[in-house]
């Protein structure tokens, strides 16, 4: 099995649905509320350790209820969070308001997510002792900065997905093996918009870059070889929320077991399509037999 370390955030989504969204000062009356335990790290880890692979969680949770959920969503989909710390004060939430369109409006509080601030020395053995890290850029980026670090050192692989994307200092992109930004992302990071010329950019800070481009697929580059476009397989989107962790949990699970790139990424394009035919993040990534099967 492959041993995957994610560090991360954990977040539980407060979601308003409405018919349009309010202006500023104005109140309107939602249709639905839901509570969906979320957070990129989280998703990546659930979608990774639904794909097969053997995870562990890295962060902190709040002392609230919301954090005990948290942690037992996690345990439930079989990640292992002896290292989710529970630090006290709230867990991070993300509050959304989701309109008759799909369009969303989003505020993140990090809450615990941002006591995340170093490593200890039982975060950096767990790093040192699996094959693949994944970050996100939702815990203080001095954390991500460590752990990434610590991988390249130990010779683990790290793939960041930059998300939410802000510049990145030399000492992180020096020590990622794997940037997988979106489209957007891959924009913001690069200047330029056309994915190709995005990844070109990339690659002088990264060995390999995976944009990806939601229905069209992703895009694999590496130095010394020739981009290559991935087509996503044809199906009806529902829910396209998750898609991206989805994808990139499956990939981790697919490249620590030693399978080649292509195969992996066409494995993890399966997994993300499959994640958008069904509403929700977590609750529509498929598990292992599902990816095969499909
Ligand atoms: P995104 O974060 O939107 O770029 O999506 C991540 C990955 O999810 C893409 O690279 C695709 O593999 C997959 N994906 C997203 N949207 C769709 C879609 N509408 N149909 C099929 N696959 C999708």
């Amino acid at each position: 099995m492959t041993a995957i370390a994610v560090l991360g955030s954990t977040n539980m989504d407060l979601v308003a649905y409405v018919a349009r969204a309010p202006e500023r000062g104005e109140t309107v009356t939602g249709t639905e509320f839901r509570t969906i335990p979320g957070g990129k790290g989280a998703n990546q880890a659930i979608a990774a350790a639904r794909a097969g692979g053997d995870v562990l969680m890295i962060g902190a949770v709040g002392d609230d209820a919301y954090g005990v959920r948290l942690r037992a969503e996690l345990e439930h989909a079989g990640v292992e969070t002896d290292l989710l710390h529970t630090a006290e004060g709230p867990s991070g939430t993300a509050h959304i308001v989701v309109d008759d369109t799909g369009g969303n409006a989003i505020v993140v509080i990090p809450g615990a997510n941002g006591t995340v601030h170093t490593l200890g020395p039982g975060e950096m053995a767990a790093i040192a002792e699996a094959d693949l890290l994944l970050l996100q850029l939702e815990l203080p980026l001095s954390a991500v900065v460590e752990g990434a670090r610590m991988a390249h050192a130990q010779g683990v692989r790290t793939i960041l997905t930059p998300s939410p994307v802000q510049p990145l200092p030399d000492e992180l992109f020096g020590n990622v093996d794997l940037l997988i930004p979106n489209e957007h992302e891959a924009a913001a990071l690069s200047g330029k918009t056309e994915p190709h010329a995005a990844a070109e950019i990339l690659l002088r800070h990264v060995p390999e870059v995976v944009i990806t481009l939601g229905s069209k697929g992703c895009l694999y580059a590496a130095r010394g070889s020739e981009t290559v476009h991935f087509p996503a397989p044809e199906v009806t989107a529902v829910d396209t929320t998750g898609a991206g962790d989805t994808f990139v949990g499956a990939l981790a699970v697919a490249l620590g077991e030693g399978r080649a790139v292509p195969e992996a990424l066409a494995w993890a394009s399966i997994a993300a399509a499959l994640c958008v035919q069904k509403p929700g993040a977590s609750t529509s990534m498929p598990y292992r037999s599902e990816i095969d099967a499909a």
